[in-house]
């Protein structure tokens, strides 16, 4: 068992879920369209500035889109970690997750070490 207070991270992980959920939803109603067309119509004006700027913007924003539906999956698999009790262990090896690593990142699944292992490959 640990000491970990869950409901406190259950509010906060149900919180960040909506913020995330909404600012997908916000990402999408801004680009609905695809990045070739915008490219091409910036293109053709011949600004190419305004191209670089028009085509890292969206790498941008298409990355955060990606970043949130993963960070939305994490917070799922942390709610049912906590349902069945799991939430604050590492998903790897069993190790309590720091507290202060948990209140950093609600949905951490892995301790620091079994994170810079899988980063690192
Ligand atoms: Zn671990």
């Amino acid at each position: 068992m640990t000491s970990i207070d869950t409901g406190e991270f259950r509010d906060a992980l149900m919180e960040e879920r909506q913020r995330v959920e909404h600012a997908l939803a916000t990402l999408r109603d801004e680009h609905p369209g695809s990045l070739d067309d915008e490219v091409e119509e910036v293109a053709n004006d011949n600004h190419l500035a305004e191209t670089a700027s028009a085509t890292l913007g969206r790498e941008i924003d298409y990355t955060l889109g990606d970043n949130a539906e993963q960070v939305i999956s994490e917070i799922d698999a942390a709610l049912r970690r906590i349902d069945d009790g799991t939430y604050g262990t590492c998903t790897s090896c069993g190790q309590e997750i720091p507290r202060g690593r948990l209140e950093a990142n609600p949905w951490a699944s892995l301790c620091i070490d079994c994170k810079r292992r899988a980063e690192a490959g």
